[in-house]
């Protein structure tokens, strides 16, 4: 027989056999199959002209077929497939040929398996390379994105504190003056006192926030549990922003609501900073004369609380930014311009936290807005889903409550 007789003689056996020692799963053999077989063809054209060039294009095709997680995890490993189909050739020669057939069909095979070899390795070398490319690039963008927020760290923190601190400059340095002056300031040294305390209380509270995200981003957030109400919250937080609501002349419409009277246990600590930082936004970015209000529902295992306003609204792309750290960067000049003043933005810490909070809680906190307009205010609802916890996580303060815990009852 010549070579190419012999071929087509153990065509079959040759592609069953490497098909059933490398593809796992009929889909995945069926496939194989199909490509081994043009693998063949090319492998006889290749025979028949002496030139072993004819299986350039199937290399080609797979050495650019893995995927980046299939480098990752150094699977298709072209050289070792082309390793399998040289070793089913000496075993079928051994097995079904005569010695001088299999002699034959060696020496016609081996010159053209030596030459995909060497392709497949240096394709293999370039995959590879471009791989860790790919990864060189990723790794880069994290750090330049890094990088940003590092200095848009500085720049709003910086900013920030340095407002209340030229507030406090001013008052102390008033009242170095009365006391220099040597008169009692006529009462003045009262609302001077005042004011080197709003300058403190601000400092405090970024200084808080700052602390708070750091415990989120470490995963240190740790809740205090205890029986709650959800009204109770929200009047408490109500009595501390109705001066803001007033001055605003905001409508604030607080409605009972299925789950608003549910007790449950969560840390009201926490709840309480989260709501209070989702309805300062509320009153932020919602013009004079409008409305926020809040209202919610009982679902399966969970509460649901909307805060909805009908302010600035959020456009699509800044629906996800807006909960990471500083994701509102862009405008330093809005930073500190007041708490509950109109756009008065902050350092862009209120919601990370309240997300930190609602997260810690095994909850969800998300936004829906139909966009950003200025002048049409087309409103933002904040969406809170809180689990409600009939016991606490902790079985020693489940005891303290008089709440048998799950693990406990196991016991
Ligand atoms: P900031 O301290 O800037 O208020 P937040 O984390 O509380 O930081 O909010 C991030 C950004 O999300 C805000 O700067 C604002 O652009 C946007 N935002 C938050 N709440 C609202 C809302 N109710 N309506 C419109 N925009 C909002």
């Amino acid at each position: 027989m010549n070579v190419p007789e012999i071929l087509a003689e153990i065509r079959s056996s040759w592609i069953r056999r490497v098909v059933n020692s490398m593809a796992r799963g009929a889909g995945v053999r069926e496939n194989f199959q199909s490509q081994l077989e043009r693998f063949y063809d090319l492998l006889n054209q290749a025979v028949v002209t002496g030139d072993p060039a004819w299986v350039d294009p199937i290399l080609y095709d797979w050495a650019n077929a893995p995927t980046q997680s299939d480098l990752r995890e150094g699977e298709k490993n072209l050289s070792a497939v082309l390793n399998r189909m040289l070793t089913t050739t000496y075993d079928l020669g051994r097995e079904d040929l005569t010695e001088q057939d299999a002699m034959e069909l060696l020496g016609a095979v081996l010159p053209v398996f030596t030459y995909a070899l060497e392709k497949a390795a240096r394709y293999e070398m370039e995959t590879r390379i471009a791989y860790i490319s790919n990864e060189l690039v990723d790794v880069q963008t994290k750090l330049e994105r890094l990088d940003r927020s590092k200095s848009s760290f500085i720049s709003v923190a910086a900013h920030e504190l340095k407002t209340p601190l030229t507030l406090i400059e001013g008052y102390t340095s008033m009242m170095r003056d009365i006391a220099k002056s040597g008169n009692g300031g006529d009462g003045q040294l009262d609302s001077l006192i005042d004011g080197v305390n709003t300058g403190i209380r601000r400092l405090r509270s970024i200084v808080d926030d700052m602390i708070d995200v750091s415990l989120i981003d470490n995963n240190l957030l740790s809740l205090n549990f205890q029986p709650i109400l959800l009204n109770q919250i929200f009047t408490l937080i109500h009595n501390e922003l109705t001066e803001s609501i007033e001055t605003r002349q905001l409508i604030f419409d607080l409605q009972e609501f299925p789950g608003s009277d549910v007790m449950f246990f969560a840390d009201p600590e926490r709840l309480y900073q989260a709501f209070r930082n989702i309805l300062s936004n509320a009153i932020k970015y919602t013009p004079d004369g409008g409305r926020v209000a809040i209202a919610g529902r009982i679902l399966p295992g969970f509460i649901e609380v909307t805060v909805t306003d009908t302010g600035i609204g959020i456009s699509a792309q800044d629906q996800e930014t807006i909960f990471e750290k500083f994701g509102q960067l862009g405008n330093v000049s809005l930073h500190s311009s007041g708490k509950t003043k109109f756009k008065g933005g902050g350092p862009g810490l209120g919601l990370p936290i309240a997300r930190g909070i609602v997260d810690a809680h095994g909850g969800t906190i998300w936004v829906e807005s139909e966009g950003h307009d200025e002048k049409k205010c087309p409103g933002s609802t904040f969406h809170i889903l809180l689990p409600v916890r009939t016991e606490p996580p902790d079985p020693k303060i489940a005891k303290l409550f008089g709440v048998d815990s799950k693990q406990e009852k196991e016991k």
